[in-house]
């Protein structure tokens, strides 16, 4: 009997510890204050808001689940597509649009929203000691293309680089102008094009127009004037019957060249400034010059630059490109035509030689070939000149393209 009264008795101090434990336990949760956590959303801070705690109380026994103060959401406004999401690796991100998940992961730095909307996000921690917080907030995305034109005040002959940022995937983009752009390369949530002011067309104020999935976005470009150089030589009636005034040399060029107007690669070869395709060359005609050839009263256009040189010099690549022709016409004589992407070329005439073939990929400063007075030359010279479609920009653009 005493022995059954010593039981209940040990049963019954053994509840009261164990109860008087689990209040005690359960006092000091009650206690806990949430923590304030921080996570970071394009390099903005924000703190968590709200958390909900999971304790297991006697091992186990009794979960106790909690809230803590409930703030109102963080709502953040990005005009990013791109967005960066810093938070701690054992985070679980759970972001939801509109009204079911589309991203489920376990930290990360970089994510996209790409619609325009409200994103929700939730981010879990679990802490080692199974204590769970969750953090909420929402995202609006009210993203906008930006547009960055290299030059809005060019000069005729200038070649224009025109930038789009921060557009959705496969947006469908189109150029209006009266000039005529390049092919368009477009990557992931980028894309540009090349906008030559082609040297002939009277210096004033052109609109550029885009249109980017429906939106409209209008520019004006305010082109000055170039002060275009004239020049008179004479040429002899030999060497002009022979190209310029042979029906068949002027058929061959057209039939050759003007193709080229229209064809384009679709990636960008080129890099950095072009070079000038000769070594110790003098300057013999600029780009643009008014010749009066003969005597003419009209004068012809010059669309290229020309550097005097001993027949027989390197002539290099200007910049890295494919070869898209390679051949003699005898309208220009020995020719190389590369496009160094988009529809961007470089030009090379009147050579004595070609050492690279049509489709080979060429470097920039290469040696394709060298010097020489073919076609309607009159000394040794090569012609060089920029394109792009059929408008000649000026080289020196080239030369400084990326400065
Ligand atoms: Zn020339």
């Amino acid at each position: 009997m005493k022995f059954i009264k010593t039981f209940i008795l040990l049963i019954l101090i053994t509840v009261i510890a164990l109860g008087a434990y689990a209040f005690s336990d359960y006092q000091k949760i009650m206690k806990e204050v949430a923590p304030i956590q921080t996570i970071t959303f394009n390099e903005l801070e924000i703190n968590y808001k709200s958390a909900s705690v999971q304790y297991f109380l006697l091992n186990g026994f009794y979960p106790i689940q909690r809230e803590f103060q409930n703030l109102d959401n963080v709502n953040l406004i990005t005009a990013n597509i791109l967005n960066t999401l810093s938070v701690l690796e054992m985070d679980e991100i759970n972001i939801t649009y509109p009204d079911q998940t589309i991203v489920t992961f376990v930290g990360t730095s970089q994510i996209i929203l790409e619609e325009n909307g409200t994103y929700l996000f939730n981010i879990k921690r679990v802490t080692p000691d199974s204590i769970t917080y969750i953090f909420e907030f929402s995202v609006d995305v009210e993203s906008m293309p930006t547009i960055s034109i290299s030059n809005k005040n060019p000069v005729q002959g200038e070649l224009l680089i025109v930038e789009i940022d921060n557009i959705q995937k496969d947006s469908l983009i189109e150029i209006e102008s009266h000039f005529r752009p390049s092919a368009i390369i477009q990557k992931d949530y980028t894309a540009r094009f090349y906008l030559p002011m082609a040297y002939r067309e009277a210096a004033k104020v052109y609109p550029l127009s885009l249109t980017i999935n429906d939106q409209e976005y209008n520019y004006e470009l305010d082109v000055k004037t170039y002060e275009f150089k004239e020049i008179r030589f004479t040429v002899s009636a030999s060497v002009s019957s022979a190209t310029v005034g042979n029906s068949d040399a002027v058929t061959q060029y057209r039939e050759t060249i003007y193709p080229l107007y229209e064809t384009f690669e679709t990636e960008e070869y080129w890099e950095g400034n072009f070079i000038v395709p000769v070594v110790g060359a003098r300057i013999s005609s600029t780009f643009g010059e008014m010749r009066y050839v003969n005597n003419a009263t009209t004068p012809s256009r010059h669309a290229g630059i020309d550097y005097a040189v001993t027949c027989g010099t390197d002539v290099l690549a200007s910049n890295a490109g494919k070869v898209e022709y390679a051949g003699f016409l005898t309208m220009i004589g020995n020719t190389i035509v590369i496009d160094h992407g988009l529809g961007l070329k470089t030009f090379y005439e009147h050579m004595q030689d070609i050492t690279i073939k049509q489709g080979d990929m060429v470097e920039k400063g290469q040696v394709i070939g060298h010097v020489g007075t073919t076609g309607y030359s009159t000394g040794c010279h090569l012609h060089f000149q920029g394109m792009v479609k059929n408008q000649s920009i000026n080289p020196d653009f080239l030369f400084k393209i990326n400065d």
